[in-house]
């Protein structure tokens, strides 16, 4: 129906008084009008050949707005756009998430949908930190599919900043906090990794206090790790302590803690290290005395002679490959 360059202007020309009548009106226009509105800056490009509408985020990747390859068809005639943020805009078979999908509604209210559902998806995409990902991740209009909510990163259920679907509570200092995604690919940390090996989730540490951000972790206990590095630099020297002591003795360890730490440790969010004859377990949020995360230190239980076949156990119940 339309050469690009045909295409392109017939967008770009504002319908009402002045709509040329020899150009019949197409559902893209409006579509086009309400990015714009929104803020955004839409393209029509070769690579598609005119058949969506595209906005190009500065990162490289892009997302594609059209009804079944078409967006010249007769707005009377619409039935619902479809918007998908690929990671490779020259490669339309490549990895995508689908933002958006129309069904049912008018072509002007679909079209706001469509624009409103793409402007919150783009905020939650851009934003860095903790507090910023959870702020745009509980903005999110309920139009976004589920399983597209799952490659958003949040923060983890019941760690710092989480307020459910509130927005999340930032702190006036440097804490420690846990954010992750779903991943169900190989390690993207790694070239060379097994491709058959799928981490199920990607973590990093954070911060509730300022917008840092750790590395890309598998491990639950690693990613936090790195987020104490970040708001206590000096947790590693600490010594890790017994647990379940009672009566003169747990009063005796209390007084050790206390003079172990600095003055104020645990009032900034510190963590408290202690021992545990759990392999991997986890870290918790919450359960130093200050509120800062209760670090759990693997500590195989001392065995009396004649108990070997114990730690044999032990050994085999090592989940080393699974996301933990
Ligand atoms: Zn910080």
């Amino acid at each position: 129906m339309h050469d690009l360059d045909e295409l392109r202007r017939h967008l770009a020309t504002p319908l009402g008084a002045n709509h040329d009548p020899d150009q019949p009106p197409i559902a893209g226009h409006l579509l086009w009008d309400t990015l714009i509105t929104a803020g955004h800056t839409p393209a029509v490009h070769d690579h598609s050949a005119g058949r969506a509408i595209t906005l190009d985020l500065p990162d490289g990747t892009s997302i594609w707005i059209s009804e079944q390859a078409d967006i010249t068809h007769p707005p009377a005639e619409h039935e619902g756009w479809c918007a998908l943020h690929f990671n490779d805009p020259t490669d339309p078979l490549g990895d995508y998430v689908m933002v958006y999908m129309g069904d049912g509604l008018t072509h002007a209210d679909d079209t706001a949908a469509c624009v409103e559902a793409i402007t919150a998806w783009i905020a939650a995409h851009q934003a860095v930190g903790a507090i910023a990902r959870q702020a745009a991740y509980v903005a999110l209009p309920k139009t976004i599919p589920r399983e597209t909510l799952r490659m958003t990163w949040v923060i983890a259920y019941s760690h710092p900043g989480f307020n459910g679907i509130r927005p999340p509570t930032p702190s006036t200092q440097h804490a420690a906090t846990l954010i992750h995604r779903s991943w169900e690919k190989p390690d993207p940390t790694n070239p060379d990794a097994d491709p058959t090996d799928l981490w199920i989730y990607l973590r990093r540490g954070a911060c509730t206090g300022c917008p840092w951000e750790g590395p890309n972790r598998r491990d639950h206990n690693q990613a936090i790790e790195d987020a104490l590095d970040h708001t206590h630099p000096t947790w590693r020297q600490h010594p890790a302590l017994p647990t379940g002591a009672s009566g003169k003795r747990a009063a005796q360890l209390a007084a050790h803690r206390s003079a172990i730490h600095p003055a104020r440790w645990f009032d900034s969010g510190g963590p408290l290290k202690v021992t545990t004859t759990i392999r991997r377990d986890r870290h918790e949020p919450g359960r130093a005395p200050g509120g800062g995360y209760l670090v759990k230190v693997h500590q195989p239980p001392k065995l009396k002679p004649g108990t070997a076949q114990l730690s044999l156990l032990d050994q085999s119940s090592d989940p080393e490959d699974e996301d933990y």
